[in-house]
């Protein structure tokens, strides 16, 4: 749609366990504040066109990081309530999950997460550190099991009744 630039919320939502969307709203006004600034006012059509082109590389690799984690951590919740041990051949979601058992091991892979965490750089250009992939495969190899949270359940069942 033209005429009409969405920035925050209105442009997309993202998943509050990571905190994100403040930052996100706020790095895209600044950006549509920038295009305004520079693009051509009079013509909407291709004031979109610069904006999109903008949050394309800025917002949106945060953006597509969070659907896709998203995307796996449903999936990996299903299967724990099947009782099965969730499988993808994504290597992102392994890398990540690597860090998520390793992150407290070593500086270096909490000062990358609070960069991401922060919206300083995204995750594919931090993984590019040199060693980074290499250490968090070493330190998080032992990526354990889901928890089992039909125990919880069961519990919180009991207590309801
Ligand atoms: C439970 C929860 C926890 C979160 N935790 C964090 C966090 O820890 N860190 C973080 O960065 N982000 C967090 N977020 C996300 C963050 O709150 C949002 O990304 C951010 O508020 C989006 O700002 P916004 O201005 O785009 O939209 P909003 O904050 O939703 O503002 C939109 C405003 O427009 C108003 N409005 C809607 N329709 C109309 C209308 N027709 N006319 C007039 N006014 C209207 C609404 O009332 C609202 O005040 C969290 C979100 C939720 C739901």
């Amino acid at each position: 749609m033209t005429g009409l630039l969405a920035v925050g919320d209105a442009w997309a939502t993202t998943n509050t366990t990571f905190g994100l969307g403040l930052s996100m709203g706020l790095t895209q006004a600044a950006l549509l504040r920038d295009t305004i600034d520079t693009g051509d006012i009079a013509d909407p059509a291709k004031l979109s066109v610069a904006f999109a082109e903008a949050l394309e590389s800025t917002v949106v690799p945060f953006y597509q990081a969070l659907r896709d984690w998203d995307t796996h951590r449903f999936a990996e919740t299903d299967a724990v309530l099947r009782g099965e041990r969730y499988e993808t051949e994504d290597p992102a979601w392994h890398l990540i999950k690597a860090l998520d058992t390793a992150k407290p091991s070593h500086p270096d892979l909490l000062s990358a997460i609070a960069d991401v965490g922060s919206m300083l750089e995204p995750a594919a250009q931090v993984l590019t550190r040199p060693g980074l992939i290499d250490l968090i495969m070493t330190l998080g190899s032992d990526t354990a099991d889901s928890p089992d949270h039909g125990r919880f359940r069961r519990e919180l069942l009991t207590a309801i009744s």
